[in-house]
């Protein structure tokens, strides 16, 4: 039985950086006409209540968005990010988080289409409400890992995929490096973003190296290290992604907003980041 609902982190900082990658993809895909297929691998409710008691229970979003509202000197990229998340929100106040599916259907253009699958029964309920009827979304309840096999390549060959697990399970770690090597073989030319914790266990500091070794072609690792362990030892200090076949813009976009989006969601002296990249 799966635990982890996304209600309780949302708008924290690692949303932060992984909706900021994926708007900054999602506005590259959309510059061709041709249509593309997305797939989010582990969509989530598709949006949250800033005033639910899960998010309330840690304020996580309050060492993420919220620090981001209320600036007025975000960078470019960051700017075009919060807007979005400011189109959710209406009359100025921040009580709404978009999740990916949110930000997805909103950046689609009417020739593109959306295939969501989330397996949790009550994130998977509220997702279908929110997208069941609409005609370029399809929603499914079905293990994302697996179900990526047959969604590449689309028809129209082009794709782009968010695969964002809760790393809830140890075998999370190792589903996630098979799915992305097995798609890049069935579809190696498809935008593959794939985002992971960084958390004091032996998976999670191994995936970078093997998320990594998985590429064939071109790939930006991207990275943001903003608080220290707890008193135990645990907790979330951090987060990175992978895209593989990167926008060619989006490393140089990268290097001018780390900086600065480190340094504002820094809970620590020592917050850091990496961008790193592999071209062919
Ligand atoms: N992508 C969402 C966003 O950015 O708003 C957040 C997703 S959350 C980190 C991970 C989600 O994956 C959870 O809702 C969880 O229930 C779901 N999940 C866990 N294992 C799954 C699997 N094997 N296939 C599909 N969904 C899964």
């Amino acid at each position: 039985m799966l635990a982890y609902r996304h209600a309780f982190h949302a708008g924290n900082h690692a949303d932060v950086l992984k909706h900021l990658v994926l708007v900054q993809v999602l506005r590259y895909m959309g510059q061709k006409d041709k249509p593309y297929r997305l797939i989010d691998t582990h969509a989530g409710a598709g949006g949250y209540s800033l005033r639910s008691p899960e998010s309330q229970k840690r304020g996580e979003y309050e060492r993420g968005i919220a620090r981001l509202w209320d600036r007025k000197d975000l960078p470019p990229a960051v700017a075009d990010y919060v807007k979005i998340v400011r189109g959710f929100n209406v009359g100025g106040e921040l009580q709404h988080y978009p999740g990916s599916p949110e930000f997805e259907h909103m950046l689609l253009r009417p020739q593109d289409e959306l295939r969501l699958f989330e397996l949790h029964p009550t994130d998977f309920r509220i997702l279908s409400s929110h997208f069941g009827q609409d005609k370029h979304t399809q929603v499914t309840q079905a293990d994302g890992f697996a179900s990526l096999k047959g969604q590449v390549p689309p028809v129209s060959r082009r794709a782009a995929v968010l695969m964002d697990p809760s790393y809830e399970l140890a075998s999370d770690y190792d589903h996630t490096v098979k799915a992305v090597r097995d798609a890049l073989k069935r579809f190696a030319e498809g935008v593959y973003m794939v985002w992971y914790p960084q958390v004091s266990r032996r998976e999670s500091l191994q995936l970078p190296r093997q998320l990594k070794a998985c590429a064939p072609k071109s790939w930006l690792h991207v990275s943001m290290t903003v608080q220290q362990p707890d008193s135990e030892g645990f907790g979330l200090t951090g987060s990175g992604m992978f895209v593989y076949n990167p926008p060619y813009t989006l490393a140089g976009t990268l290097r001018e907003v780390m900086p600065w989006l480190t340094q504002t969601l820094a809970q620590f002296d020592g917050a850091s980041f990496v961008v790193e990249q592999h071209a062919v």
